[in-house]
Order: C-alpha cells, then structure tokens, then sequence
C-alpha cells in the first residue's frame, strides 16, 4: 500500500489521518450551492455541499465544487471562499431545463468535467464526491478516468420515496431507480444521513453494508443559536402574545405544508378564541411537482377560511430564517419523506421545538417527547391536538425549548466534515487494497 500513489497524496498517509488529502472534487450537478435554498430545487443539498466544503477547505483540503451553469452570465469560476470554488459547466440549454430532463445532459456534463480538468491544469483530485444520483453517474465515470475513489451521497432515494408518496405526488421514474442502482454498485464509499438510510441501501438497494457509512448532517451552531423570541417577534412585525406556527422549507406535496394548514383550521375549531392571536408562517417557495400548482397553498387556506392568519414569506437568508424560527411557538415538519431534515435541527437549535412527522430523518433529528414530538401519520387532527397543548402551556413550550437546544447541540457541521473526511480516507484504503 505504501507505494501506491493518487495524485500527489501518498495513499499511507492518507489512511493515517496524517494527511494530506489536498484537492477534492465534489460533484452537484442539478442544484448550484450559490442558490437561495427553500424554492425550486435548492433545499437541504445545497446546504450541505457549502457547509461540508466550508469545513473541509478549513481543514487544508482545496474543494471544487462542479455544477451545471443556469445562466449564461455565470463566469467559469466563482471563489465562494478560500479553498472552495464553484465550477460551472456548460452542458445543455441555461435555462428552461427541468430535473426530468436532466439525464438527457449528463454525457456532456460528465465530457466537460472531464475536459475542465484535463485543459485548465486544475491538478489532480484525490477524492470524488458526488451527491444525488445524477452526480454519481457522472462521478463513477470520473472515477474511472481519474483513478481515485467515488464517494456517494444519495440524499433521497426513489424507492424510498416512491414508498411514501403524498397524494397527487408524482412517483419517481424507473429511470432514477436504474440510475440510482448503478451509482451504488459503482461507488467506493457510501454516505448515509442516518442508520435507517444505511439499511435502505442495503436492503433496498443492495448495496455492500462495508461500503456504507453513517454520517449525520449537521447545523451552524454558530448562526443558529438561541435567540430571543421578543425581539425576533418585533423585528418581524409580529404581536408579542401570538401563537406562531411556523412551516420552512420547500413547498411541494412532499413536504406536506397542507398538514399545517388543516391542523390550523382545526385548531381554530376546537378553540375559536384562539382566532385573534394565531399566525401560520410558511416561510419558502415551490418546488418540484409544487411548481405545477404554485397557488395551491395560497387556495387552501382561503378555502379552510384561514386566509387572514396564513402569512407566506418567500425564500429568506440565513438571518432572516434565525428570526422565523425564534418568533414560532413551534416549527412543523409533517413531511411524507425526509432524508434528515436539516429545518428540524436548525429550529432545534434557536431553541424551538419541533412537531414532525415520524419518518425518515426526522426520528434522528428530533427526540420525542424532550426537544418536540413526533406524530405518527399525516392526520391534522393529531397535530391540532399538540399543537393546542404546547400553545397552552408556556412551561411545556419552556421545557421542550431546553431539549431542543440539547439536542441540537449533538449536530455540527464540523462534526459531519470530520467524519466525512474519515470515509474520504477509508475510500482511498479501499481503492488501495483493491488496486493491489
Ligand atoms: N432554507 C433557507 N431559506 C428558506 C427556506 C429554507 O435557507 O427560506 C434552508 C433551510 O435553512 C435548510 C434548507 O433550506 O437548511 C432545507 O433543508 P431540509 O433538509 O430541511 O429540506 P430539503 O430542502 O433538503 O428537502
């Protein structure tokens, strides 16, 4: 092992720990991290990327990030920070092109990455690390062509999602089954978000369980900290007294924010007193088969005769979002499917508790009971009933704020680029022995 050599990385020293794993190249091809997450197909992906590189380039580790261009006045090369750049790849039309039509581009997607690092003398890359299966096919290809391993991170996955799909929603092509199939048995190392993920891969997708790890997302504890609810309550115009449901993320089927929305309705039923002081806030915009009714949610409330205490708050940056969380009595997450659920871990960590649907990710990000609860299926009913519990009594709200920061407190992005830079180093073990 000692004598094999990837790039200008001795293999020994990168499975000691020691060093130095110098460049990597991160593959995201259907979503750019320079996008707003909470609309379109910016969500928790982007999040992660950035945060993950972020973290990464801080440790030493140059990270380019490869992304397909959406604009035309998108220059070549964008410097997020130092050590991490953003590289945008000319492949298919700028704009109009959907995440179905996708598939269609990723040849050239794969032949232009292939080409930027061969032309431009970018040196060599140590590790590949892909996410979302169109990434991956084009990461297993680059791989190859490199000679370095490929690290996967699914993020969703279609079986799974076609599992738990939410009425009306579109299941997922057999096309990404085949695709995802293909990246599993292609990649050297896979990153899951959380154990039930890792079991999906193997059970679901066959996947080798020495190939899987486990690494839990993270959160910036240093943004997302807890803050005052009165004075994030005036900065957004918000009574001090009001009883704040709070829904962010992207608004699809998926998501459910419909749960929300009819869990108000009903509430206001059992307690019409509660009228004057309610506010539902659903912070983000469309996204996927949401895109195709984009007034779906605004027709909803009107037609529950919730219209006047709905307030819908287009995408916000980070700071803005601090306050949304720290202003909610509660932040609803009553998602079908959710790979983790960064939301829950961010409004964990401002200090408000999280009522969530008990699927996927969610049953790691929150702790039932301490930092929020869990509810069991998609029946409003059940949420109103929390709801109006937590509303009720400030020291519940109180205790299960404490829980939520605790909670939070065991998520860190520095922790996910640390362990994430172990599978990079496990990878390259891997490859080593294989080689030989
Ligand atoms: N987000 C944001 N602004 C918004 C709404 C959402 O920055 O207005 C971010 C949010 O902070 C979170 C991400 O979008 O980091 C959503 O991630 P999550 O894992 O909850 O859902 P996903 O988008 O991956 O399905």
């Amino acid at each position: 092992m000692t004598d094999l050599v990837l790039g200008a990385a001795p293999v020994a020293d990168l499975v000691s720990g020691r060093g130095p794993l110098r460049r990597l190249a991160m593959i995201s091809l259907h979503t750019s991290p320079l996008d707003q997450p909470g609309t379109g197909d910016a969500g928790g992906m982007n999040v992660y990327v950035t945060e993950v590189a972020r973290r990464l380039a801080a440790r030493g580790i140059e990270v380019d990030i490869f992304t397909r261009a959406t604009d035309s006045q998108l220059p070549p090369l964008v410097p997020v920070e130092p050590g991490v750049n953003v590289r945008h790849i000319v492949a298919g039309p700028f704009e109009g092109l959907a995440k179905d039509e996708l598939p269609g581009q990723l040849c050239v997607f794969a032949r232009e990455v292939l080409r930027a690092e061969a032309q431009f003398d970018l040196g060599h890359y140590d590790v590949v690390h892909s996410h979302y299966w169109l990434s991956g096919q084009v990461g297993a290809l680059a791989r190859d062509r490199w000679g370095v391993p490929l690290v996967h991170s699914m993020h969703t996955m279609a079986k799974v999602k076609n599992g738990l799909l939410a009425e009306g929603d579109t299941p997922e092509p057999q096309a990404r089954v085949i695709g995802e199939e293909q990246v599993v048995a292609a990649a050297d190392m896979l990153i899951a978000n959380t154990a039930a993920e890792a079991a999906d891969l193997v059970t679901s997708y066959g996947a080798d369980p020495e190939r899987v790890e486990v690494v839990h997302p993270g959160v910036d504890l240093d943004k997302f900290r807890p803050t005052s609810m009165a004075a994030a309550r005036a900065r957004l115009g918000l009574r001090q007294d009001a009883a704040v449901l709070a829904f962010v993320g992207r608004i699809q089927p998926l998501k459910a924010p419909d749960v929300l929305l009819r869990a108000a309705a009903e509430l206001l039923q059992r307690e019409p007193g509660l009228r004057e002081r309610l506010v539902v806030a659903v912070v983000g915009g469309p996204s996927g088969s949401g895109l195709e009714h984009p007034t779906a949610l605004v027709d909803l409330a009107a037609s529950l005769g919730i219209a006047d205490i709905v307030r819908f708050v287009p995408p916000v940056r980070r700071d803005e979002l601090v306050d949304w969380y720290a202003a909610a009595t509660l932040v609803c997450v009553p998602s079908y499917n959710e790979s983790f659920g960064l939301v829950a871990v961010e409004a964990q960590a401002v200090g408000t508790p999280v009522v969530a649907a008990a699927v996927g990710g969610l049953t790691t990000a929150v702790d039932d009971g301490r930092s929020g609860f869990l509810i069991e299926g998609h029946d409003p009913a059940d949420y109103a009933r929390v709801f109006a519990s937590v509303i009720a009594s400030p020291d519940l709200r109180a205790a299960l704020s404490v829980g939520a920061v605790g909670q939070a407190a065991g998520f860190s992005w520095e922790r996910t680029a640390d362990e994430t830079l172990a599978v990079y180093q496990r990878a390259v073990a891997r490859m080593g022995v294989e080689v030989r």
